[in-house]
This record gives structure tokens, sequence and C-alpha cells, in this order.
């Protein structure tokens, strides 16, 4: 036991729980269990060619420095274009900074906006780093149960409100759940923000997955007025399947920008110079690169929800974008396997007889604040899916 008492920051920080499956699933790989991994948000595809080839010639050219502290001119503006083609809205260049990935741009919102108290309020399920994201911050989390559309009401965001609130962390499309926000009720949470004088940190990280036809709407477009008091979040991991490069973006009013780029200077130097080229060639030249992995992800996208969909007693709403379904297995609680004797009491329990009886690694639900289910992320290839599809109505047929 060390001497050393560690802050109460980190002491309650509980490590996030997608990662540490992601590294269970990895060990498991390494003594050469074979396993159906459908752990991680994160592609199976590799960047755009282009991005490679440009980080290669940036080593070469001796780039790998210091940038400046708000990321190269060159990729601000570049960002700035992306910022566009997901909001509708016309940014430039001061209006973004370049972050290192856009979980730690969310971190540095959260820092510029929150005070020691004030509750930021999301919508739940959620991505399991924001509550962490939030105390980290010195904020409140406050979360806001979605309904079964998984979709938040402005009446239950209107009665977590209370006169701390001062930010509301919003993410369409959804990781765990796959919702997209519909514009006509992003439009009332906005009335609501401006009545409220809440900012709104709007995470897009996932804005060009949609699936079905399904439209991503930002957030932060859908009222002129809003556009002061928000920030927008996008990146490269997703889209452009460049997790490991770390780049992510923040978009708001140059104001706020400013004060980011400062915080930055101080806590990160710059982000880092050679993701930054290859990102630049990404935004440039990857569009048809990022089109062929959007066709994948759409076929996996109905491949996985037809298949839930015949398996009796399984809840899940069609997921409409990321690359995440989020069932529910209310039904089974309470039930026994009849191979293992196992029984059943939450998502994370079924998780857990998955990897250990069909060798299927998913996340339990209660990471993202909703025990009863499961997320299967679908950022892997068909025929994993498949069989893991298949094993999954396989064991549930043993449940009773
Ligand atoms: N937001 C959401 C909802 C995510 O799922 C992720 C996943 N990594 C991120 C933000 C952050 O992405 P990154 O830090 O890789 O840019
Ligand atoms: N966002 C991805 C996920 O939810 C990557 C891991 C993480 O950062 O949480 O799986």
């Amino acid at each position: 036991m060390s001497p050393v008492k560690l802050s109460a920051r980190v002491a309650t920080l509980q490590p996030s729980a997608t990662l540490a499956m992601v590294a269970r699933v990895k060990e498991l790989k390494a003594e050469g269990v074979e396993v159906l991994d459908l752990t991680a948000g994160e592609p199976d595809f590799g960047p755009p060619s282009c991005a490679e080839a440009a980080a290669k010639d940036a080593i070469n050219a001796g780039l790998g420095r210091y940038t400046a502290a708000a990321g190269l001119p060159e990729l601000r503006e570049a960002a700035a274009g992306l910022a566009k083609e997901t909001t509708g809205l016309n940014w430039s260049a001061d209006q973004l900074l370049v972050t290192t990935g856009a979980k730690l741009g969310i971190c540095q919102a959260l820092m510029a906006l929150v005070e020691n108290g004030d509750e930021v309020l999301f919508p739940v399920p959620c991505w399991t780093s924001y509550p962490e994201m939030v105390q980290l911050a010195g904020g409140v989390p406050v979360p806001v149960q979605c309904g079964e559309d998984h979709l938040p009401s402005v009446e239950d965001l209107a009665a977590a409100t209370s006169e701390r609130s001062k930010v509301l962390l919003i993410n369409t499309p959804c990781n765990p759940t796959g919702a997209v926000y519909p514009k006509a009720l992003l439009e009332e949470i906005g009335k609501w923000a401006l009545k409220n004088g809440i900012a709104i940190i709007s995470d897009e990280i996932y804005a060009a997955m949609t699936f079905g036809g399904a439209k991503h709407v930002s957030p932060i477009a859908v009222l002129p007025e809003l556009r002061e008091q928000s920030i927008w979040v996008g990146g490269m991991s997703k889209a452009f399947a460049m997790t490991g490069w770390r780049m992510g973006f923040l978009g708001g009013p140059s104001s706020i920008i400013t004060k980011l780029a400062g915080l930055q200077s101080q806590l990160a130097s710059s982000p880092p110079a050679i993701s930054q080229y290859a990102s630049i060639a990404a935004l440039r030249d990857g569009t048809e690169d990022c089109l062929k992995m959007h066709s994948a992800f759409e076929k996996r996208c109905d491949l996985v929800s037809k298949a839930l969909a015949t398996m009796p007693g399984v809840d899940c709403p069609q997921p409409q974008g990321a690359f995440y379904a989020f069932p529910g297995f209310g039904y089974f609680l309470g039930k026994t396997d009849s191979e293992t004797g196992k029984q059943i009491q939450s998502g994370d329990d079924l998780a857990e007889l998955l990897l250990e009886a069909d060798r299927i690694a998913v996340i339990g639900g209660s990471a993202f604040g909703k025990p009863d289910a499961i997320r299967l992320s679908f950022a892997t290839s068909e025929s994993v899916l498949q069989t893991a599809l298949e094993r999954l109505a396989a064991r549930l047929n043993k449940l009773s």
C-alpha cells in the first residue's frame, strides 16, 4: 500500500469499462483463445490510404515537432469543412480547435464550462465515459433517463433542471443505443436550453454513420441562437477509422475556442503533429474510402437488427446510427442457463456467460446506465457477426 494519499478526483474514478473489456479480449486472444469480438467501437478497417501516405511523408520531412497549440492552421481549416458537413453551419478556422482525440476534447470543453458543483445533464443510456468526465471537471452528473425509443423527453429534461444546471451533453447518433435524434425533438431541446441558459456540448463523432435512411441533424443547428452557447465535437476516430491517431475537434464561438486553445497550450502543448498531417490528407482526399466503410456498416447494421428481431424476448429498437445495437434482456432476467447452471440477473451476467460459454465478447449494459442490456458493436466482419448472433440465439434458447 502506497503511503501517498491520492486525490479524491482519481480515488473515486472508475476506469473505462469499454476499454477494460477490450483489454480482456486482447489478453484472451494472446492466450490463444478464439473470441468473437463485439466489444470496441473501433472500425476494423484501416485509415484512408492517403492519410497513411501523408503521415509517412510528414515523418520523412521531419515534421514531427510541436505545432501551434490550437492545431495546424490547414487542419483547422479542413476541420471547419467537416463541421460544416456535419452541422450544415458555416465555420471559420478560428472557431475550430484540434484536440488529442475527441475524448480529451470533451474533457477540455467541460473544464472550460463547469464550475465546481455545476450540474451537467446527459440522456441515459450514454457513453460510459460521460459521468466520469463530468466528475473530473468538478461537475455533478445528472443522468436523464430515456424512453423505450432511447430518446429523452423535454419534460424529463425540464424535471431534472435546477439552478445549478449548466451544460447538456448530448450525443447523436448515440453510443450505445444507435438512436438518431429527430429534428423536432432537437428543436424542443434547443428551446429548453435557450430558456434555461444551458450550454450544449454536442458530441457528433458518429455523424457520418447513419443507416436505413436516417438523417443526422446537429443539435446546435436547429435554432440560430443556440450557436453562441454550444460546442460541437467531432473527430477522425470513427468515420475515418483513425482511432489510434488520436485526433478530435471542438467547434464553437471564437472567444471560447481561444480560451480552449490557451488551456490546451498548458495541457498538451499541441496535438500530435504527424496525426495532424495525416488528418489533413484524410479530410481532403479520404471521402471515397469512407464511403466504402459506410456501406459495409450499413449492411452490418441491417444484419444485426434483423437477427435480433427474430429472437423472442429480446427488445431492441432498430439502431439508426453509430455502430452499435443495444438490446434489452429484461424478459430473461431471473432465468437459468440449462448448460452451465448460471442464473442471469443482469445484462452484465449475460455478457459474462456469453464470454465464458460461447466466446462472444460484448459489453454489459450497466457501463452505459441500462443494466438489463448488452452492447454489440458491429465494427467487425459480417461472418463474425453472423456466428455471434447464431450463438447468442442458441444461448437464449437455453435460458428458462
Ligand atoms: N464520443 C463518443 C460517443 C464515443 O463513442 C467516442 C469513442 N471513442 C468518443 C467520443 C471519443 O473518440 P476519440 O477520443 O477516439 O476521438
Ligand atoms: N468509444 C469506443 C467505445 O465505446 C471506444 C472505447 C472508448 O473510448 O470508450 O467502445
